[in-house]
Formats: C-alpha cells, sequence, structure tokens
C-alpha cells in the first residue's frame, strides 16, 4: 500500500523505541500478522535492559535479575504468547541484605522472613505478625478487589513508614523489614500499598538472572519480531507523533522521514511523547496538567569493575549483596533527596557467578551501585563521577579486600549516563515514582490520542522487566481488539 501524501512510507504500527515493552509489544502484533516498525535511537535494542562490553568483560548496563524469571505470572504469559520461551535460560540467584551486625539471604518462602525476625525480636512477635498479615492482604486485595478492599482504602495515601510505624516500634527492626530497595525511594516516599506488594511478589517469586547477560532478552524479542515480518531500524530518534483531528496518523524521524501507521506506540517517557512529539495544542489541559504534576522515580549510580579476584575467595559468595551501613538511613536518604551525592545503600553484583562467560577466564564482572538523583546542588555529575565512583569502589573494598589493586576494567554511568542511552526523563530507574500520591496515578495505555498507545515503565502496570514486558502484551491486545 502507498503512503498517503506528506508520508514517505506506511505501515500497520509504529512503535517509538526498543526497550522491554515496546519490542514486545512489536512482536506480538508482528506475530499476529501486522506489519510492525520499531524505530529505536540506540544501536543496540533494549533500553534500560541492555549490556555493554569492554576488553572482554560485559557488563549489563542497568537491570541486574528478574523478579520470577521464566516463572514470573506476567514474564512466562508473554515468553509463551512469543514462543520463546525456549530460547532463554534463567537461572535463580539470591540476595544477602547486609546490616551492621545481621544479614539476611532473600528467601521465596514468605514465612521465613516473619520467623526469623519473630526470633531476633521476641519482644516485637505480635506486631511482626500483624505486619506481615496485613501485607500479604494487601498484597492479595490489590490483586482481587481493589475498589472494594477496607485495606487499600485505608492505606491508599499512606506511606509504607506509616504501615510500618503502626506495628513495629525497634528501629532496627524497620530497617531488616525494609531492606528490599526496589522501589528506589525510602520508606517515607514509598507507597504503602506499593511496597507491601512488590514485598511478597518479589520475594516468593525469587530472583532470576539470564544466561548471557541481560541483553538476552532484548535480543530475543528483536528475533521474535523479525521472524513474524516485523522491522527494527536503529539510530533513529522520532521527534514528532503527527496527529489530525485528535487521532495518531504516523510519525516523523529526527532526519525528517514520514512513517504513515494506523496505530502508534510510544515506549517513550511520557513527557516527552506527549509534550515533545505530539504538543499541548492538542491534548485536554487537565492531562497536560496531570503529566506535569506527576512524580518521577529517582536514577541510579553505577560503577562497572572488570577484576582479576574472585570476591568468593574473600567470603562475598552471593550474586547480589546490598549493605547498609547504618540501621537509620534517614540523614543519608535527606541528603540524597536534596540532591547530595549520599548513599543510603549500595549493592554489590557478581552477575559472573551465575554465568562465568561473562568475563575472561579467572576474573569477574563486579557492579557497584547506589541510587542516585539527577540534579546535584552543588555540582555537575560530571565533577562527581571520579570521586563517586571512588567512594562506592572503597566501601564494596571492605567487603572485598584488595578490590582496588586487581580492576582491569573502570567505567561508571550516572543519571546522565541513564538518560543520554534511553531517553528516559531525569534518567527514571522505574518510569514514574511509587510515592503515595501517585498510588494508582499512572498513565492509561490508551491515550487521549485515538490510536496512539503507551507500553513500558510510564504506563500501568508499573517498572521492572516483567511488568514492563507485560504492558507491551496489553497494548498489542488493545490494537487488535483481543
Ligand atoms: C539502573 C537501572 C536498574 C534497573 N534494575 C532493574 C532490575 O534489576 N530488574 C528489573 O526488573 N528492572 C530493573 N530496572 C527497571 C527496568 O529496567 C525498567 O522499568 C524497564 O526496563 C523499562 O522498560 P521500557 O519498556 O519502559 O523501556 P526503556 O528501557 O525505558 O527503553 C525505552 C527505549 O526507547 C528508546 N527511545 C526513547 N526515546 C526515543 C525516541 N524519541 N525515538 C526512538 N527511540 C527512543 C530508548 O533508546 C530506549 O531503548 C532498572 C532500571 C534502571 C535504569
Amino acid at each position: 500500500m502507498k503512503a498517503n501524501r506528506g508520508f514517505d512510507e506506511e505501515t500497520d504500527v509504529v512503535v517509538i523505541g526498543a526497550g522491554i515493552g515496546g519490542l514486545t509489544c512489536g512482536a506480538y502484533l508482528a506475530k499476529r500478522g501486522k506489519r510492525v516498525k520499531v524505530l529505536e535511537q540506540h544501536y543496540v535494542p533494549g533500553g534500560c535492559c541492555t549490556s555493554f562490553n569492554r576488553k572482554g568483560f560485559q557488563f549489563d548496563a542497568g537491570v541486574l535479575h528478574l523478579a520470577g524469571g521464566k516463572e514470573s505470572g506476567a514474564f512466562q504469559r508473554v515468553l509463551s504468547a512469543l514462543d520463546i520461551e525456549d530460547e532463554l535460560e534463567f537461572r535463580e540467584q539470591f540476595q544477602r541484605f547486609v546490616f551492621p551486625d545481621v544479614s539476611l539471604e532473600s528467601s521465596r518462602d514468605v514465612t521465613h522472613w516473619p520467623s526469623l525476625l519473630k526470633d531476633k525480636f521476641p519482644r516485637e512477635a505480635e506486631g511482626i505478625v500483624g505486619l506481615f498479615d496485613v501485607i500479604g492482604k494487601i498484597h492479595d486485595d490489590i490483586r482481587r478487589l481493589p475498589e472494594t478492599s477496607p485495606l487499600i482504602k485505608k492505606y491508599r495515601y499512606k506511606s509504607f513508614q506509616e504501615l510500618l510505624d503502626e506495628y513495629i516500634r525497634d528501629a532496627k527492626l524497620k530497617a531488616l523489614v525494609s531492606a528490599n530497595w526496589h522501589l528506589w525511594h525510602p520508606n517515607w516516599r514509598n507507597s504503602a500499598i506499593d511496597y507491601a506488594a512488590l514485598l511478597i511478589t518479589e520475594q516468593s517469586r525469587g530472583y532470576f538472572y539470564p544466561m548471557g547477560g541481560v541483553q538476552s532478552i532484548p535480543d530475543a524479542l528483536v528475533r521474535a519480531l523479525e521472524r513474524h515480518g516485523g522491522e527494527i531500524e536503529y539510530k533513529t530518534l522520532v521527534n514528532q507523533i503527527a496527529v489530525r483531528d485528535g487521532v495518531a496518523v504516523g510519525v516523523k524521524t529526527s532526519e525528517g522521514k514520514r512513517i504513515q501507521a494506523k496505530q502508534v506506540v510510544s515506549n517513550v517517557a511520557a513527557r516527552s511523547t506527549f509534550l515533545n512529539m505530539i504538543g499541548e495544542d492538542h491534548l485536554p489541559a487537565e492531562f497536560v496538567n496531570l503529566l506535569r504534576q506527576l512524580e518521577i522515580s529517582l536514577s541510579a549510580f553505577y560503577v562497572y569493575l572488570g577484576v582479576s579476584i574472585d570476591p568468593r575467595g574473600v567470603g562475598l559468595d552471593a550474586p547480589e549483596t546490598i549493605v547498609y551501613e547504618t540501621y537509620d538511613n534517614t540523614r543519608e536518604w535527606e541528603l540524597l533527596l536534596r540532591g547530595e551525592p549520599s548513599i543510603p545503600c549500595f549493592g554489590i553484583a557478581v552477575p559472573t557467578y551465575i554465568d562465568s562467560t561473562l568475563a575472561p577466564q579467572g576474573c569477574h564482572v563486579v557492579i557497584v551501585m547506589t541510587m542516585a538523583p539527577y540534579h546535584l546542588r552543588n555540582r555537575s555529575w560530571s565533577e562527581e563521577k571520579r570521586e563517586m565512583s571512588d567512594t562506592l569502589i572503597a566501601k564494596a573494598e571492605k567487603l572485598i579486600p584488595g578490590l582496588s589493586q586487581h580492576i582491569i576494567v573502570r567505567d561508571a554511568a550516572t543519571p546522565l549516563t541513564y538518560e543520554r542511552y534511553t531517553l528516559n526523563t531525569m534518567g527514571a530507574a522505574m518510569g514514574w515514582a511509587y510515592s503515595p500520591s501517585m498510588f494508582l496515578k499512572r498513565l492509561d495505555q490508551r491515550t487521549p490520542i485515538h490510536n496512539l498507545y503507551l507500553a513500558g515503565h510510564w504506563t500501568t502496570p508499573g517498572g521492572g522487566v516483567p511488568t514492563v514486558a507485560l504492558s507491551g502484551l496489553k497494548a498489542a491486545r488493545m490494537i487488535l481488539g483481543e
């Protein structure tokens, strides 16, 4: 079919962005017979879920694990819908949480932590039982009956800190209960409901690592897309979504190419999609106001090290170790939220424990990471980068003595790096934040622009690889009317 006047080519669906959400959507539509074109500004697919190589070491740029791997309901559904279950191999791993005088391991048995904590804090036993009981009920209700649940009503505008304070008195115990950092914010900025749901979901599913590194996930999705006749163009930045009479009709690339499409799917940061690529004039005023008000999640600071030492030799045996140097990191969080380069906790990932092919023989990949603000108050990230890397390496060295003497390759990513490579606003790791005021405020996958859909972590259900994959599948099914 020929493109209409004003367009250079035409297709059924254009997907902007080859993150996991965009690729899943495109691959499923292609499998269902649609002509699909995915346009990606980077030279590799995956967005936050990519890997890069340096001197024989393969580093995962952002994503370090998947909750549930193939066993997670959401991701399993996606892989089987695309017939690629056999193309990915996941290995289960575990996380160790290290506190000043205690260390705990992740466990898929959701009764394990409450009973362990009851043994350590017998005077708080009643509170621990009550807290985990309510966490379990919130997790169930949010899936089954969020509208009618009295619990959801009670906690919908509360923070996890408020929920904790209701049941627990001991500050140390509070820190242990909230050791999971995967909503990227402190307890008082995390929604009680989102955090409770995350705790049970992640704990019961466990943590999995894809063999071949996290790049193997988008690579498998691209193969699925192409197998069904879909196309992907790299180094292609879309800077406009063409809208006529409230309907999306195609896109324009930065090089001036205009592609006509019956549907457009944006896997791109929401404010860019609507405010930059469409423009306020095409949007309802209240939608524009909402977009400006929604809170964006924090970003990260990563140090990537290729090392000639096996950290297991000095006792660091977990593929992921999360270190809390203090039981009360309120001050560190406050500094970070004010734009200071502060470290409330940090993680050390050694993916080569699971897949030794990611490094030359006898060597390991060590990634040291923490959360980070986009704006620093008194310095630029380019000024801060070296110092922050040195600080994180020094902290990691306390657990891996000799680390700094065995570094072969060293690189780092700041929030600006994540923004540059993924175009996520402020390098946001999870799209919108999970604060109490953001509860149920993620944008709908259907948009005020007819025939424009969203997939990825700026829409529902939320951030994280399995979740955005599900959003991609859902967007595709909306388009297909399935
Ligand atoms: C540092 C970090 C660590 C994380 N760790 C984990 C983890 O361990 N486990 C987990 O499950 N989740 C993790 N997450 C969250 C998870 O990675 C994201 O929620 C998820 O990958 C986002 O997927 P997405 O589909 O929204 O697309 P994104 O990954 O945001 O990708 C969007 C894509 O669109 C492209 N693009 C943007 N604008 C344009 C444009 N105008 N034209 C063309 N292309 C464009 C980008 O280049 C990019 O490829 C992490 C995120 C970060 C940043």
